[in-house]
């Protein structure tokens, strides 16, 4: 029977797996993508057992790709896509062609011909969109400056790509490796004088295409797509928006694909980015998150899969040097030329640290390059095993960055003490330099009350308790609150109030409250654990919206859960009484906009 259904069978294989594996991985307090990848290595073709479609599991990977790359888009407006070119554009360039330099190097110690180390450097040196924005998304990081420059970089990857998958089939024909599908007259003919004009005109064949792509959807794309969002928006239908996402993430990368030759992640992006303007832009982000997370995770199974653990045994040390070039090559690299931008140490780190992996686009190239008959087949498995292998050390590379921050700026401080000129320098360099968004100080409050969420809920307990003078501050994940919050001269943090480095902002230890007004108790519940945890005495208040989740959350630590729902109840009970039993005066108390002095709320319902 499964062979009958390869597809499903695919995708029932590789999530049941990889949510096995993941919840293992969890436990011994690994990071999930481990585990997805071991489920990957169990149904790919190099271990016993049950063995999933080969073709089909990247192909679903893609679409994880396409929802993840849509999703970046919807944070990301044109505005903030050209302020990081400066830095983008000039840094991936030097880091791909210092990358390549270095996997050529290794390719000719080898003795593959030009052409195969070529490949073979250039597939080392492109970074996974899967793998670096996860890392950037579970760190809340894809809306600061560093996740900015990051994804910036990873676009401009993206479409030396684009033009590196034209071009090395040109290349492989026309060039003098002797390889590939040489046609004698028109490689004759090219040498004598197309070299470089067959090339350049390929080049800008595809970028005319690429800029043609570009200029549509900022054109039409930009009024069409929002203006068709907020028409099934109107109709109701939450089924039909969701669709309408889906179709036009999907739709808008293949179409682009297809017709304009950009990759399926770059045509997403796009997608997304003209309609991050749009208020509707949150929504759809939140519409296609579970397709999103489910397809990526797919992209881990898949890269598994690839994966013949032999080699570890048969090619030890270059599998060791490919290694080194993709982790600590590429990083330093990004390091040194983030620096030299002088943007602050903990930008470079957490840009080097997102870039030293590889990933799917290393597998198209590896592919391509052995079937061009440049690149030998030890290439393309040594490419294989350096991707996963880069991408299980990817998380530690994260803790290590985290962890050499401090040494390094101590190290950075002292340098400038001892040398008065350096200080200056320094001192002259930070003045021209914008204060960063994500260079980020605890605060300084103590005895305050911690306030989490603003939306609905939180924006009346903030007023109340900004207007009876209580110090506090707010902890929010939408940036557009934040600059709200900010713009009123409340203190403020952005992240997500779940991650322990946010919390850690707040000043848990001293604060007397805590205020956790979003609505997803699961989170909520982490939350308050987390804070009981670092303080036994502070007062948890939280929001519920059932029975189960009182009790979960009081079970975690809160000591006053509010039942959303029960309160709108004995809002409407209490109207009601004032009309049939005339006996409670008429009060506008329970209109949707009153705020309620700070003092006199009720907290909790019996
Ligand atoms: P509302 O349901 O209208 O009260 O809005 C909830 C608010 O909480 C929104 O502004 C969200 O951005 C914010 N929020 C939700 N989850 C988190 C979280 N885990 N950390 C920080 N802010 C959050």
């Amino acid at each position: 029977m499964p062979h009958d259904t390869p597809l499903i069978s695919t995708i029932v294989g590789g999530l049941v797996l990889a949510f096995v594996f993941g919840a293992i991985a969890h436990r011994l307090r690994m990071p999930p993508l481990v585990g997805y990848l071991i489920a990957g290595v169990l149904v790919g073709p190099h271990t016993p057992g049950y063995v999933a479609d080969q073709s089909l599991a990247p192909e679903l990977a893609e679409i994880g790709v396409i929802l993840l790359m849509f999703g970046v888009g919807l944070h990301f407006s044109l505005k903030d896509l050209l302020s990081v070119r400066g830095i983008a554009v000039p840094g991936a360039i030097a880091q791909i062609a210092f990358a390549t330099l270095l996997g050529w190097a290794l390719g000719a110690f080898m003795g593959w011909p030009t052409g195969g180390s070529l490949v073979f450097g250039l597939a080392l040196s492109v970074a996974s969109t899967v793998v670096l924005l996860k890392a950037l998304q579970e760190r809340r990081l894809v809306e600061t400056e560093r996740g900015r420059i990051a994804v910036g970089w990873l676009i401009v990857e993206d479409l030396a790509m684009v033009l590196a998958l034209v071009l090395i089939p040109a290349a492989a024909s026309i060039g003098g490796d002797g390889h590939g599908p040489v046609e004698p007259l028109s490689a004759g003919l090219s040498r004598l004088l197309g070299f470089d004009l067959g090339i350049g005109a390929m080049i800008a064949m595809t970028l005319v295409k690429v800029a043609l792509f570009v200029a549509l959807m900022l054109v039409f794309g930009r009024k069409l797509i929002p203006w068709t969002m907020h028409r099934i928006a109107h109709t109701g239908s939450r089924e039909l928006f969701r669709l309408g996402v889906l179709a036009i993430a999907l739709g808008v990368a293949f179409g682009a694909a297809k017709l304009f030759g950009v990759s399926l992640a770059l045509g997403a992006f796009f997608a997304g980015m003209v309609l991050a303007e749009s208020e509707l832009s949150h929504r759809a982000a939140q519409e296609s998150l579970p397709l999103r997370d489910a397809f990526a995770v797919l992209f881990f199974v898949s890269v598994g899969m690839l994966f013949d653990p032999n080699i570890l045994i048969d090619r030890p040390l270059l599998i060791l040097a490919t290694i080194f070039i993709i982790v600590i090559g590429k990083s330093v690299a990004a390091f040194l030329i983030v620096l030299a931008f002088k943007k602050p140490l903990g930008t470079a780190l957490t840009i080097s640290a997102s870039l030293g992996q590889i990933g799917e686009f290393s597998f198209i190239l590896a592919a391509l390059g052995v079937e061009l008959g440049l690149l030998p087949e030890e290439g393309r498995d040594l490419i294989l095993a350096g991707a996963i292998i880069s991408i299980v050390l990817n998380p530690l590379l994260f803790f290590l960055c985290d962890r050499m921050r401090p040494l390094l700026e101590g190290a950075k401080r002292e340098e400038a003490a001892a040398d008065p000129a350096a200080a200056a320098d320094a001192g002259a360099a930070q003045e021209q330099m914008p204060l960063e968004d994500d260079e980020v100080h605890p605060t300084a409050l103590s005895g305050h009350a911690i306030l989490i969420g603003y939306g609905r809920v939180g924006r009346i307990v903030g007023q109340n308790l900004k207007s009876s003078g209580t110090p506090f501050l707010v902890i929010e994940d939408s940036d557009k609150r934040i600059g709200e919050l900010k713009a009123q001269g409340i203190e403020a943090f952005m992240g997500n109030a779940v991650a322990r480095e946010t919390l850690d902002l707040a000043n848990l230890s001293t604060a007397r409250s805590l205020a956790i007004a979003i609505p997803n108790a699961f989170e909520a519940c982490r939350i308050a654990e987390q804070a009981r945890s670092v303080n036994p005495s502070i007062l948890i208040v939280a929001r519920a919206h059932s029975d189960a989740e009182v009790d979960e959350l009081k079970q975690y630590g809160a000591d006053t859960v509010i039942m959303g729902e029960r309160e709108i109840a004995l809002g409407m009970v209490d109207r009601l009484a004032q009309v049939h039993h005339e006996s409670v005066p008429y009060e506008d108390r329970h209109e949707p906009d009153t705020i309620i002095p700070t003092g006199t709320a009720p907290l909790e319902k019996e």
